[in-house]
């Protein structure tokens, strides 16, 4: 709930607002003026004028963080608003892919669920690929040296293995329950080549880099499968915390721009599942097995559920077979995207210039 919930406000119940409430925090700029826009077109015309007189804001951006005072007064006449408000907290779907067959690498048949859209829906995520198959004639060519600039590719196994090595001299071999956040920074040439001769489930998403880290130096976080947090809620699911809060558990993950969640969800036929998400944060989910349903419609393996940016909780449930998603989240960059192939950066020009340094050999920095 987006004033019960909210850190930022102190008082826990929604129709008996304090008085006189004083707090900082950004995400509740961007919920306030979603609201007063809200009520203003269909909401309740009574207690409107009042709060939006009475909510007082002011943008004052610095650094990119949200430094925004908040005074103001709240009467039982509010009390309205504040359940539109509340009502509000639940995401509701914006779009929805099914995953699209793709070769890719040397040769490598894989189910794409997202990649470069004019509109990037998916800011910060660029693309998300599916590489899981029984037959490993499917996954075996693997994806032989190439570079990255400008995105993070973050891989999660959950069956088989991926060896991998850089220009840097890295290698490793990303095995059972591990996931691997490559930040390729500046340029970095790797492989990566699946293994399993009994299949592979596995997973990479692409991170956008913001501007001014684009050319930072490259970076690994590496965890193995008992590095990563697993618990099971009351309800019997069962969450591996990959990267961001889930309950008391963090994601070993760290550092990122993009503030990213990043979350491995096991439900039980039936199960119950809400997922709390930063209010403007972009937030989907990826289904690989069984069949997820939210509100009145279902959504089975293979597909990619895209949530509204407005509201702080994401609400599912598991139809009779169960089902098994990753669950991810990010705050948007808002950049302009020049994408071509493995590399992605803000211009044109820095496209260019990338492409150039690797014909010319100056592309590791
Ligand atoms: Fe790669």
């Amino acid at each position: 709930m987006i004033f019960r919930d909210n850190p930022c406000f102190p008082h826990p119940e929604s129709t008996q607002i304090s008085p006189v409430l004083e707090f900082i925090c950004c995400s509740f700029c961007v919920e306030a003026t979603r609201v007063l826009s809200f009520c203003t077109i269909g909401g309740a015309p009574t207690a409107i004028p009042r709060l939006s007189l009475l909510l007082k804001y002011e943008f004052e951006g610095k650094d990119g963080v949200c430094q925004h005072n908040y005074q103001t007064t709240f009467s039982p006449a509010d009390s309205v608003c504040i359940d539109i408000l509340n009502s509000m907290s639940k995401r509701k779907v914006a779009h929805t892919f099914t995953t699209q067959e793709f070769l890719e690498g040397a040769g490598v048949r894989l189910h794409r669920g997202f990649s470069y859209m004019p509109e990037n829906l998916f800011d910060p995520f660029l693309l998300f690929d599916d590489f899981s198959s029984e037959n490993p004639v499917d996954f075996m060519a693997g994806f032989p040296w190439h570079p990255h600039r400008g995105i993070e590719t973050v891989t999660y196994i959950l069956k088989g293995d991926v060896e991998h090595k850089d220009s840097i001299g890295n290698a490793g071999v990303i095995s059972k329950g591990d996931v691997q956040w490559m930040k390729s920074g500046s340029g970095i040439i790797h492989q990566e080549m699946p293994k399993g001769s009994s299949g592979l489930v596995g997973f990479q998403l692409w991170i956008n880099i913001p501007k001014k880290h684009k050319m930072t130096a490259p970076n690994y976080q590496e965890y193995k499968a008992k590095e990563i947090p697993e618990f099971e809620y009351a309800n019997g699911i069962v969450a591996r915390v990959v990267a961001g809060p889930a309950e008391q558990f963090k994601g070993p993950v760290t550092g990122d721009d993009v503030d990213p969640t990043y979350i491995d969800f096991q439900l039980k036929p039936g199960a119950e599942l809400s997922v709390p998400v930063p209010s403007g944060y972009t937030s989907f989910i990826y289904v690989f097995d069984g069949t997820i349903q939210i509100t009145d419609s279902a959504y089975k393996a293979g597909q990619i559920v895209l949530f509204d940016r407005i509201g702080t909780e994401v609400n599912l449930g598991a139809k009779s077979s169960g089902a098994r998603i990753l669950f991810v989240s990010g705050k948007p960059l808002h950049e302009p995207v020049a994408w071509h192939g493995p590399i992605v950066m803000n211009t044109r020009e820095e496209l260019v210039l990338a492409f150039e340094e690797l014909n010319d050999g100056t592309f590791i920095k």
